[in-house]
Formats: structure tokens, C-alpha cells, sequence
């Protein structure tokens, strides 16, 4: 249940986008939960940790870099 409008929550994909200093980082097709009523998307943790990873593997590999897109299914967990 959404907590902001109680609203109903449906799974769905979503496009998850992070700046962090210099650059963007977009992680496509990431799987959530929708509300339904005011669109407010959750990540469950397991999804939370894996965005977590990346974002801290990206932030090794890149130092020039200002955007970065990943797609989250071509990732292993
Ligand atoms: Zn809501």
C-alpha cells in the first residue's frame, strides 16, 4: 500500500536515475511497485541492493564519464 496516498500498488519497470557529483547514472528497466493512484514507485531490497552495487561499482569505474546508462536485466546479480 502506497504510503503516501494508500493507494494501490502494481508491479511494473522503471527507468531508475542517480546523480552523484559529476554524472548521471540511468539504470534501465528496473522491476518495482507502482501506486496506482499517484504513480510513487518502491524498490524491494533485493532491488535496492543490486542498485546499490552498481551505483558503487560505476562510481569505481568511472572517473570521466558524466552519464551512464546500465540495463538492469543484463546485469548479474
Ligand atoms: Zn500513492
Amino acid at each position: 500500500m502506497c504510503v503516501f496516498c494508500k493507494g494501490e500498488l502494481v508491479p511494473a519497470i522503471t527507468d531508475y536515475i542517480e546523480k552523484i557529483g559529476n554524472y548521471v547514472v540511468i539504470i534501465k528497466n528496473v522491476p518495482c511497485e507502482k501506486c496506482e493512484q499517484c504513480g510513487e514507485e518502491y524498490f524491494s531490497t533485493v532491488v535496492a541492493k543490486k542498485i546499490e552495487s552498481i551505483l558503487n561499482e560505476i562510481q569505481e569505474i568511472s572517473t570521466e564519464l558524466t552519464v551512464s546508462v546500465i540495463d538492469y536485466e543484463h546485469r548479474a546479480a
